[in-house]
């Protein structure tokens, strides 16, 4: 069976379709009345064969595939993101917050010198072996180390000749530590993007200080700042909203929108709370998964409406789905140099893949890793529209931890976006 999948449709002024292949990056415009209808019957039921011209059409522009073909594609994308490395760092345990969900133990352990060298006696031995390098600054929170960042970020912008498209860095901050002067070294160093999670109008009752003080103020003061840096200056700040049943105060919007409204370097992303361990969060009113869907669809059809852009719209490019536990080369370095997958299944048997020393070199457990990059198609794989994205590695976690594991993420084309 043939089925259109991995695109992306328009609607124009004049009443044509565009659709567009995030393979090839091809479109097609449909304006004949009797194409766009065959076209529509196509994405409902897909074809056994490519008889008809629009269906050889479409074929070829990468959009309407089958089987063998959706399979041969999901091998040269992952082949591709083999040769990534991937590392989530956290060059300290501890925290200067107590979000009532968090999940993490905040050890006070911090990255010894032993371990920060090890990883650059990694990277100077490895760092050509991979096509593109990406670092995610994760913890406990990472600015409570700011040497470290600045200090490995150097060394690879350093290795690979400053050039832009072999690496990426990106932070995940509370933003509290994030001044403007700290921003710009951060900056200078390659960091150019960010996940900075402010929880609404709810935000000082659920993240707060190790001593119990609010914290909204001060990194609305930081993000400020941060906002007024010239138009030159390019990153991306994404600010997470997490949503508990029932809220939907969207007046937070307004207010992030108008501030940052007309500053393109600012987005939203909502998600829910989700139980992923710890005491705080078993109090909380948490989203039920499925009435958690249209919790937020409903959330992001309201920013949808503001100039500000949403985050959780538009994310159907190769690979951006994968989760970076799903890459073969996606490793998390713990503070004490232990090596796992996956950022949420802390210290979890499955998870722990090996530890780095410092010497530079990664000991590995290879058959416990192989199996986070595993990614065998389900039958409703070859139907969905996100097969290029999410090329079934969209959370390993809950696939090796679950017995007869369903996705539930299956998106058909009319669901897209
Ligand atoms: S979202 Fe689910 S159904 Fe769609 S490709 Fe990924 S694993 Fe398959
Ligand atoms: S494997 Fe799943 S739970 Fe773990 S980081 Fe990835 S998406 Fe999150």
């Amino acid at each position: 069976m043939y089925f259109i999948v991995g695109c992306t449709e328009k609607k124009t002024e004049d009443n044509s379709v565009i659709v567009k292949s995030n393979l090839y990056d091809s479109e097609i415009k449909l304006s004949d009345e009797n194409f766009k209808k065959e076209y529509y019957l196509l994405k409902k039921n897909g074809c056994k064969d490519l008889k008809t011209i629009l269906e050889q059409e479409l074929n070829r522009q990468g959009i309407l595939l089958d089987q063998n073909e959706v399979k041969e594609k999901v091998s040269e994308i992952k082949a591709y993101f083999d040769r990534v490395l991937v590392l989530t760092i956290m060059p300290t345990e501890a925290c200067n917050f107590r979000c009532v969900y968090c999940y993490e133990d905040h050890e006070n352990i911090t990255m010894k010198t032993d371990i920060v060298v090890g990883i650059e006696r990694f990277l100077e031995k490895n760092y050509a072996k991979y096509n593109h390098i990406s670092i995610s600054w994760f913890g406990g929170e990472p600015t409570l180390c700011k040497d470290i960042v600045l200090r490995i970020n150097r060394l690879i912008k350093s290795l690979v000749d400053n050039d832009k498209s072999k690496y990426t860095f990106t932070m995940t901050t509370n933003g509290y530590l994030l001044d403007e002067q700290s921003f710009l070294e951060y900056y200078d160093s390659g960091i150019v993007s960010y996940q900075i999670t402010l929880d609404g109008w709810n935000h000082d009752k659920k993240r707060l200080l190790k001593n119990g003080q609010p914290t909204l103020k001060k990194i609305i003061e930081n993000l400020d700042a941060i906002h007024k840096l010239p138009d030159t200056y390019k990153f991306n700040i994404m600010i997470r909203n997490n949503i508990l049943a029932g809220d939907r105060d969207f007046s937070w919007y307004d207010f992030l929108n108008e501030k940052y409204g007309e500053d393109v370097r600012f987005g939203i992303l909502v998600r829910q709370v989700c139980d992923l361990g710890g005491e705080g969060v078993k109090s909380l009113d948490l989203l039920h998964t499925i009435t958690g869907k249209k919790l937020i669809k409903d959330h992001i059809n309201y920013i949808d409406n503001l100039k500000i852009r949403c985050d959780n719209t538009g994310n159907i490019g190769l690979g951006n789905e994968m989760c970076y536990a799903s890459y073969k080369n996606g490793f998390t370095i713990r503070a004490s140099g232990k090596v796992e997958k996956c950022t949420v299944a802390l210290n979890k048997s499955q998870n722990e893949v090996g530890y780095i020393d410092g010497y530079g070199n990664l000991h590995l457990d290879l058959k416990k890793n192989e199996v986070w990059s595993e990614n065998i198609l389900y039958d409703k794989c070859f139907s969905c529209n996100k097969i290029f994205s999410c090329l079934n590695n969209m959370c390993p976690f809950k696939r090796i931890m679950t017995e007869n594991y369903i996705c539930d993420n299956y998106q058909s084309f009319e669901d897209e976006g």
